[in-house]
C-alpha cells in the first residue's frame, strides 16, 4: 500500500436536524456534547464538517408554500452559516481552534470557500466548518459534502444521523422487519431507493470513489468513534 501523504482526513456532516434537536433554532448543549466529541479527536485526525440547515429553513418548503425557489434555497443556505457559527464557538470553546468558510461571501463574519487554505487549515489541526451549501440554490448540503471531501482530499464522509443507527433494508421506525446493513453500495441504494444521501450526492460518491459511513449519533461517544474509524453503523461504497 501507499504510504498516505497525510493523517487520516474526514468530512462530518451534521444535518440540521442535529442542531436544533428535534426543533427550530439552535440547542446549545447538543451542539455543545458534539463539539466536545468532534475536539477529542484534536491532532489525530484531521475534520471538516459541513452543516445543514433544516433546523431554519429547507427552500423546498418555501417554495412549496408559494417563495421563488431560488430565493428560498438562498434563505436555506443562511440558515446553515447560523449552524456554523454555532458550531465553531462552541469547538472553540471546547479548546478547538475552527475556521468557517462560507460559499456565499460574507467577511466580517467567516473566511471565503478557499480549498487549499481548508487544507492548509486540517494540517495544521484546525478544524473547517463548511456553510451556506454549494452557494448555489437547487443543491443539497449531501451534494456539498461529497464535492467538499473530494476537493480536500478526504478519505471518507461520515454522515451523523439523529434517530437512527445505520442503513436499514426499510424504515425501522414503520417496519418491524428492517434490517440493519453493515456494508451497502450507492448502486444498491440507488436501485432498491433506500435514502441515505439524496442521489446527486450518492451518484457524485460512486461516480469518484469517495466511501461514506453512517452512523447514529445518540450512542456515547459516537461522534469521536466515528471520525477515530472505528466501524459503526453502516459503511457505503461504490
Ligand atoms: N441549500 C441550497 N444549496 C446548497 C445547500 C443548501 O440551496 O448548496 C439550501 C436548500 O434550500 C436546503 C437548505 O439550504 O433546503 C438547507 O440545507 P439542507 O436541507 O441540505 O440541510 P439538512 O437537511 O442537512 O438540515
Amino acid at each position: 500500500a501507499e504510504t498516505p501523504t497525510h493523517r487520516r482526513r474526514v468530512l462530518l456532516k451534521l444535518s440540521g436536524e442535529v442542531f436544533g434537536g428535534g426543533a427550530v433554532g439552535v440547542d446549545p448543549a447538543t451542539v455543545r456534547g458534539i463539539a466536545e466529541q468532534i475536539a477529542a479527536v484534536k491532532g489525530q485526525v484531521e475534520v471538516s464538517v459541513v452543516v445543514g440547515g433544516g433546523n431554519f429553513f429547507r427552500g423546498a418548503e418555501l417554495s412549496r408554500a408559494g417563495m421563488d425557489r431560488a430565493r428560498a434555497d438562498y434563505i436555506g443556505m443562511l440558515g446553515t452559516v447560523m449552524n456554523a457559527l454555532a458550531l465553531q464557538d462552541f469547538l472553540e470553546q471546547a479548546g478547538q481552534p475552527t475556521r468557517v468558510q462560507t460559499a456565499i461571501t460574507m467577511g466580517q463574519v467567516a473566511e471565503s470557500y478557499i480549498p487549499l487554505r481548508a487544507v492548509r487549515h486540517m494540517e495544521k489541526d484546525r478544524v473547517v466548518v463548511f456553510g451556506a451549501g454549494a452557494g448555489m440554490p437547487y443543491f443539497s448540503t449531501d451534494t456539498v459534502c461529497a464535492q467538499r471531501a473530494l476537493e480536500t482530499h478526504s478519505d471518507m464522509v461520515l454522515m451523523a444521523k439523529s434517530g437512527v443507527d445505520g442503513v436499514y433494508t426499510a424504515d425501522p421506525k414503520t417496519n418491524p422487519d428492517a434490517q440493519k446493513l453493515d456494508h451497502l453500495t450507492y448502486g444498491d441504494a440507488l436501485r432498491k431507493n433506500i435514502r441515505v444521501m439524496d442521489q446527486t450526492a450518492m451518484t457524485m460518491c460512486n461516480d469518484n470513489d469517495l466511501n461514506m459511513r453512517v452512523f447514529g449519533m445518540e450512542g456515547e461517544g459516537n461522534v469521536t468513534r466515528a471520525l477515530l474509524g472505528e466501524e459503526i453503523g453502516t459503511l457505503v461504497t461504490p
